[in-house]
């Protein structure tokens, strides 16, 4: 599979924030988010092209009890269903960060899962192909389902505006299984900055709907580095 980057850090997101985690960043995505901070991972994908054994071995020299496996889209990519069986035959602890619009039979012990939005459709005209295609692939119930059904799951929005929140709602409702208690709301941003100004409104919206802030804490510890 290839690989942008192996690297150990800290979790700054969701119910494992503060987790100190090996992150594996696959380069791929079938997406294309106009905000995405990864854009090394899909935009422009780099990396190397890894055995699985090379993935594992990677992993152990940074011998961390927490996996992360991210990208781009890790479930792309059907060499996930060895690497976890390896993690999880070394008794770590692996958690998949994905669109939710693909499925693999991986083992994993927390699906975290970040449905795009409306908000997140890249320019129609800039990049018509690629708006076309998110339109028609970022949202995938069948595979949400599946994944609710299957896995320990949480739930992360990426919110770029006030509107954005009755999308999640409406998504909620859809989904009724989704316990609320999972769900995360993080604002669009890269810049500790934008964080703590769209934070403002989004953090009390949160508080009212009973849904949990998530203010991306890698980027006020870290600011927006690659490898952190
Ligand atoms: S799904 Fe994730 S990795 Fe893919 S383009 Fe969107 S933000 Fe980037």
């Amino acid at each position: 599979m290839r690989v942008a980057e192996i690297y150990k850090s800290i979790q700054g997101e969701g119910r494992l924030t503060g987790t100190e985690s090996v992150l594996v960043r696959a380069s791929g995505c079938n997406l294309r988010c106009w905000f995405c901070d990864t854009p090394f991972a899909s935009w422009h994908p780099e990396g190397e092209d890894l055995s699985v054994a090379e993935v594992l071995g990677r992993i152990e020299l940074l011998n961390c009890q927490h996996v992360i496996l991210t990208g781009g889209e890790p479930m792309l990519f059907a060499e996930l269903i060895p690497l976890c069986e390896g993690i999880r035959q070394r008794g770590r602890h692996i958690t998949i960060e994905t669109a939710g619009t693909l499925y693999l039979p991986v083992v994993s012990d927390l699906m975290s899962i970040s449905p795009k939005m409306k908000n997140s459709a890249p320019d129609p005209k800039e990049h018509a192909r690629w708006h076309q295609r998110h339109e028609q692939s970022r949202k995938s119930p069948e595979v949400i389902r599946r994944l609710i059904d299957e896995y320990e799951c949480q739930f992360k929005f990426v919110i770029d505006h006030l509107d954005d929140c009755g999308e999640v709602l409406a998504y909620l409702d859809e989904f009724l299984e989704i316990n609320r208690d999972d769900v995360y709301l993080m604002p669009q941003g890269t810049t500790l900055e934008e964080i703590t100004i769209k934070g403002e409104w989004l953090e009390p919206w949160c508080a009212e709907n009973d849904l949990h802030y998530c203010p991306r804490r890698q980027i006020e510890w870290f600011g927006f580095v690659r490898g952190t």
